[in-house]
């Protein structure tokens, strides 16, 4: 979907894009990360991993965002956004409070979990926590091996404690992720059981792009990639 629709366009949608959810609970887990419940009827919804939802953020604006946890009997779900600035999307989130009632698409788009790789590397910044969160009881259930490595704001180096991810590692973001050198150097991929692999790598696109470049040549695996935001670009 695309992050802006004309006003006159708006209409011709009718009711499809009134409001379907109401929230039910807000927390910051750091100044800028909020975690958000809401509760609708989800009972159809495909959480498949890497699927996201679009929320209308203005009369005109849709951004994407991914639910972190569902319970579709209870018809509830969570998401963590990243309050980064004076983005529409960012405003509108950090502005939620609990009764309010908004537009949640169900969530759509691109798989990224291979269930036949025992081995699972999962790469993102804090636009991922979500589905990392989302990702962890798949991934236990399924035994698999997997490593979690976070590019975080030094304020949100505790958020993955707080949302009870495992085998993690947190990496400042200074630009090290845009290094092929440094990402090529990083000690999990000096492991021959590492070579295959299911590798998703999410996030900043330019770090992604990186990554995906190093990962390549350097290993066997399956790669699925897709940023989630660029510099100075508004949606994805
Ligand atoms: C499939 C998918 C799933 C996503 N899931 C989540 C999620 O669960 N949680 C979440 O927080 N985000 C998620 N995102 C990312 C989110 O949609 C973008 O960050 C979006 O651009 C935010 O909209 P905005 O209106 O706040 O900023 P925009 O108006 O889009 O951008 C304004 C400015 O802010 C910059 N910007 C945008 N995002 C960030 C950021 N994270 N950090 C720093 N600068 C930024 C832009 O480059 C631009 O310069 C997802 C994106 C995709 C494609």
């Amino acid at each position: 979907m695309i992050s802006s629709i004309p006003k006159w366009l708006i209409g011709l949608f009718g009711n499809r894009l009134s409001p379907n959810v109401k929230v039910t609970a807000t927390t910051f887990l750091s100044p800028e990360i909020k975690k958000i419940s809401f509760k609708s009827d989800i009972s159809d919804w495909d959480f498949s991993i890497g699927y996201a939802s679009v929320i209308r953020v203005s009369e005109t604006d849709f951004r994407n965002y991914t639910v972190s946890y569902h319970n579709k009997e209870d018809g509830i779900f969570d998401m963590i956004v990243h309050i980064h600035g004076s983005g529409v999307g960012s405003l509108f989130i950090d502005s939620l409070k609990i009764g309010d009632e908004l537009f949640i698409s169900p969530p759509r788009g691109k798989k990224i979990y291979d269930p036949n790789l025992k081995n699972q590397f999962f790469f993102g910044d804090e636009t991922a926590l979500g589905v990392a969160c989302a990702f962890l009881p798949l991934l236990k259930a399924n035994g698999h091996q997997f490593q979690f490595y976070f590019e975080l704001d030094e304020a949100n180096n505790s958020i993955p404690e707080l949302l009870g991810l495992e085998n993690y590692t947190v990496f400042p973001k200074n630009n090290s992720f845009r290094n092929d050198k440094l990402i090529g150097n990083l000690p999990l991929f000096q492991m021959q059981e590492w070579d295959i692999a299911n590798f998703i790598l999410v996030g900043n696109v330019k770090s992604v792009q990186t990554f995906r470049k190093v990962l390549k040549n350097k290993t066997q695996g399956t790669i699925y990639s897709q940023g989630y935001w660029l510099e100075g670009k508004k949606g994805l």
